[in-house]
């Protein structure tokens, strides 16, 4: 694709060469160590407990020496002043203009504190994105999103701002309502979940709406769970909508990350120039070497009053050394985010991830878009049970079901139940699936 010139396409940082870029990085790392150590009390003893200083970072491989920071240490840390954000803050509390939490289902949330400065930032790093995915001035975005506590697409409106989208906040609609006024003003583009994505299209259908015909959506920015690098799934969201279907990885502590590209290369391009992402070993914590699983470590380069230091995000990827047709000199992660890696977990001996049933299900054209996997312990053994929906149109059977376990044995290496349902019994979910529920 050519690209206009604009200052959301930055050919000298998207396509520098990788030495150079690697240079950029450690610079900019050096300045992030620098301002956490002199500004925030918890990274200062964090680092002085490790006997690191700032000073001793002198190239790449130095960076492994700071300790990483795990989500019950910023909980502790917010149990301290200043409140509410304690010794994480690293300016002064006059100059925080936003607070966000995390949307995580266990424990205390997170408490995020964003100077002006920082959310400049954050729609800087998501206008990278949008621009990359085809976003322009021409388009009207449609963001169904309730604005409020959590960040998730709140950043993504202020970048349409800056590129010059006209943006419609849907938050306040019911799902027909948004259906309707997507229709009613023609929007051509929409940010939401992948979950969202197809929970609107089956709310269409109630309204007797087709998306892809009758709305004037072409392109979507998928974001807060994996799915759009799914390809089942997102087969089924572009198919039903007529649009392009773009991924996007973030995190409230991490920042805006990840974007898949125009060119849909079948993975995520980190964004090197604003952030530092490692991908380690699970078992050692070493550099996962390229094409092998690893967890996600993260350090926002340019992140000033709530800074992390190489924050374990608990997601899992594969790098890949493998070029892009973009000419982006960012690295990609093939598949996307593949997973938790607190939400791995062994059954019957074998590594199982629940995220892994969902390619598998989603490529049934019988089968509705939810599933729910449960996980139970009968007579001492672990049991995984998939429920799935039949769709309204077609009807339960023996062969369909055995296909099924058939698929998921040979996806996932482990014997799996199936529970068939009726079209609409199983959850719904708007903003965060949640599709695993380990009983065991
Ligand atoms: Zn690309």
């Amino acid at each position: 694709m050519s690209y206009t010139q604009s200052r959301y396409w930055n050919p000298v940082l998207e396509t520098m060469p990788r030495a150079q870029l690697e240079r950029l990085k450690l610079l900019k790392f050096k300045r992030a160590v620098g301002h956490a150590y002199a500004n925030s009390p918890f990274y200062r003893k964090k680092l002085d407990g490790a006997k690191i200083r700032p000073d001793d970072i002198k190239s790449l491989s130095d960076i492994e020496k700071i300790p990483r920071t795990d989500k019950n240490e910023l909980r502790d840390a917010q149990q301290t002043d200043p409140f509410p954000y304690g010794s994480l803050l690293s300016v002064p509390t006059d100059d925080v203009t936003a607070y966000h939490q995390t949307s995580g289902t266990t424990g205390q949330a997170v408490r995020q504190a964003d100077s002006w400065r920082d959310w400049e930032w954050w729609s800087e790093c998501w206008a990278t994105i949008l621009w990359a995915q085809g976003f322009r001035p021409q388009d009207r975005v449609f963001i169904p999103f309730s604005y409020g506590v959590f960040i998730a697409f709140w950043a993504g409106h202020y970048a349409c701002e800056k590129i010059g989208c006209e943006v419609i906040a849907g938050g306040g609609l019911s799902t027909e309502d948004r259906i309707l006024k997507m229709r009613e003003i023609k929007a051509t583009a929409l940010m939401c979940t992948p979950t969202y994505a197809l929970h609107m299209t089956e709310v269409a259908a109630r309204l007797g709406i087709d998306p892809a015909s009758e709305l004037h959506v072409s392109k979507m920015l998928c974001s807060g769970e994996p799915g759009a690098l799914i390809p089942s799934t997102k087969g089924r969201i572009e198919g039903r909508w007529g649009a392009k279907v773009y991924d996007h990885a973030g995190a409230t502590e991490g920042g805006a990350w990840g974007f898949e590209c125009a060119e849909q290369p079948g993975g995520l391009h980190i964004n090197e120039a604003m952030f530092f992402l490692e991908v380690l070993n699970i078992e050692n914590g070493q550099p996962a070497a390229p094409g092998e699983k690893g967890e996600l470590v993260i350090t926002p380069l340019d992140r000033r009053a709530q800074p992390y230091l190489r924050f374990n995000l608990k997601d899992t990827a594969i790098l890949t050394d493998d070029p892009c047709k973009c000419g982006r000199s960012f690295r990609l992660l093939q598949g996307g985010v593949l997973g938790r890696s607190d939400r791995l977990t062994k059954v019957r001996g074998v590594l199982f991830s629940p995220t892994s049933v969902e390619e598998i299900v989603r490529g049934f054209p019988e089968l509705g878009d939810e599933y729910q996997v449960i996980l139970q312990k009968r007579d001492e053994l672990d049991e995984v049970t998939v429920k799935v929906e039949i769709k309204p149109d077609r009807r339960k059977n023996p062969e369909l079901e055995e296909r099924l376990r058939q698929a998921l044995r040979l996806y996932t290496g482990i014997r799996i139940n199936v529970e068939v349902e009726a079209y609409g019994t199983l959850p719904r979910f708007e903003v965060k699936a949640s599709r695993f529920e380990d009983q065991r």
